[in-house]
């Protein structure tokens, strides 16, 4: 087949959207070999965030909640790359790669834009530079990181000035990913405390920073209150109608004029749709790229956008669909069903999806869920939670790699060693100075047999 006349069909981001998309074309289009379907991602893994907070616990092994893009996808190409820009009007996409990132361009027939969202600061003071955020695996590990370093430093830091900070954490941010963090990182805290010999469960600080009345505003005020209260029986203090306002090496300044003493603040309360699409010459809502009923992008056919990075009309709220991971893999679903409807020429199916539930996990095998419009708290909400997540998650490998983790979880303690990754000291004499019988070097025994 000449490759010039290959619809050639480019999925830009492998998170929830983009890569079930390119599964759903796997299924279909992919097969065809006059279709060549390329997907794109700065990662090489698929990232299952509703698990994030748990490795940030140290409750699941970091491999554990991602899967290799290449065994999820056999027919359909993966480039291992960053986007840098997106070229509408000739068709065109760069991406960098390799260590010394060097350009290619994409040509497309049909682009699928699905880039997800990044953490946004607002501006504030300090934040940029200082507060760590739950939005990657890396992010997950840094946070276990500073809180397993934190720890040991602070057991020996015999001055109550300089341990202060070290023992005390904020998280800014009362919706699903703040409250699960806190939640999963105060029991991982109280529990990794007690192989600290000079260190005390009191001496832990964590708080939980909201703006809005009650947390976990999606769930309802019942269930919110429920979850601070369990929150609070457990240690951590709730500030509710409270803002971050600015973060020094060890200070955090919240809007009451309260100042917490403390040199991490995990920051989970705002996102921005991908910066890259504020480059595009199309139609934007608050950010994200405006799609119409079928996915495709308001006058440019053929470019497809979903998932956090869209503005997709939910019609039974007449609102933008919201940003979660039920919405992006459906849309990827649709968006892969109407590309091939496209290329053979039929009919397109409008989006439409009703969110079935949103459940958390809020620590100690408790929860709060709401499925179908029931309310369920405590173990029940907590063991859905589990049930629901776990069948979720892409591939049998993982699933039992997951479900050994927690069963593991209930026998031992939680694991406190850090992820390094700088490489092993090594040494680099001048000539001589490092061969046998140089000064510092064993020097090598004689050969004693001739
Ligand atoms: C901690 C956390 C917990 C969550 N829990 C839930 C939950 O329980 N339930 C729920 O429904 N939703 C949850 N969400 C929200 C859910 O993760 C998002 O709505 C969903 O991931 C959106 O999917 P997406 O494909 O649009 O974006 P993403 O999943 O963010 O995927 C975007 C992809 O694009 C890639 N990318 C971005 N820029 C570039 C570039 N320049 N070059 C190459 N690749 C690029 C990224 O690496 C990423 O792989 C959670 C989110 C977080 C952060």
């Amino acid at each position: 087949m000449d490759e010039k006349r290959r619809t050639r069909i480019l999925i830009l981001g492998g998170g929830f959207a983009g890569l079930y998309a390119a599964i759903e074309l796997e299924k279909g289009l992919a097969r065809d070999p006059g279709v060549e379907v390329t997907l794109v991602n700065r990662e090489n893994f698929f990232l299952f965030t509703p698990m994030l907070h748990e490795v940030a616990a140290s409750d699941l092994d970091i491999t554990h909640i991602v899967n290799p893009v290449r065994k999820l996808l056999r027919r359909v190409k993966f480039f291992d790359g960053v986007v840098e820009y997106v070229d509408l009007p000739n068709r065109r996409v760069g991406v960098s790669h390799g260590r010394e990132r060097h350009g290619h361009e994409l040509e497309y027939d049909h682009l699928v834009l699905a880039l997800g969202s990044v953490t946004n600061f607002y501006g504030l003071p300090g934040l940029e530079e200082r507060a760590l955020t739950m939005k990657t695996l890396g992010d997950a590990v840094a946070l276990r990181n500073r809180l397993i370093s934190n720890l040991e430093e602070a057991d020996f830091e015999c001055c109550p000035r300089a341990r202060a900070p070290l023992l005390n954490l904020v998280v800014a941010g009362g919706g699903f990913a703040g409250v699960e963090t806190v939640a999963g990182v105060n029991d991982f805290l109280r529990e990794a405390v007690r192989f600290y010999p000079h260190l005390r469960e009191e001496m832990l600080r964590v708080v939980l920073v909201h703006p809005g009345e009650v947390i976990l505003p999606e769930l309802g005020e019942k269930l919110g209150r429920y979850a601070q209260k369990k929150l609070a029986a457990r240690g951590v203090e709730i500030r509710t109608n409270t803002k971050v306002e600015s973060v020094t090496e060890r200070e955090v300044s919240l809007s009451d004029g309260e100042r917490i003493t403390s040199s991490t603040l995990v920051w989970t309360a705002g996102t921005s749709p991908n910066p890259l699409l504020e480059t595009l010459p199309c139609r934007r809502e608050r950010g994200r790229l405006c799609a119409d009923k079928f996915l495709e992008v308001e006058g440019w056919p053929g470019v497809w956008a979903l998932g956090d990075c869209a503005s997709v009309p939910d019609p039974s709220t007449g609102r933008p669909c919201p940003p979660t991971a039920q919405h992006a893999l459906r849309q990827g679903k649709v968006v892969a069903r109407n590309i091939e409807a496209a290329v053979r020429g039929r009919a397109r199916r409008p989006f439409a999806f009703k969110t079935l539930g949103q459940l958390a996990t809020i620590g100690r095998r408790t929860g709060v869920a709401n499925i179908l419009g029931v309310n369920f708290s405590g173990f029940v909400a907590w063991w859905l939670w589990r049930t629901i997540y776990l069948a979720k998650l892409p591939r049998f490998e993982k699933k039992l790699r997951v479900a050994l983790d927690w069963t593991l979880d209930l026998l031992f303690t939680k694991d406190i060693v850090q992820y390094m990754d700088p490489p092993a000291p090594t040494l680099s004499h001048a000539e001589g100075a490092g061969r046998p019988g140089a000064a510092g070097m064993m020097e090598e025994p004689e050969a004693v047999l001739s």
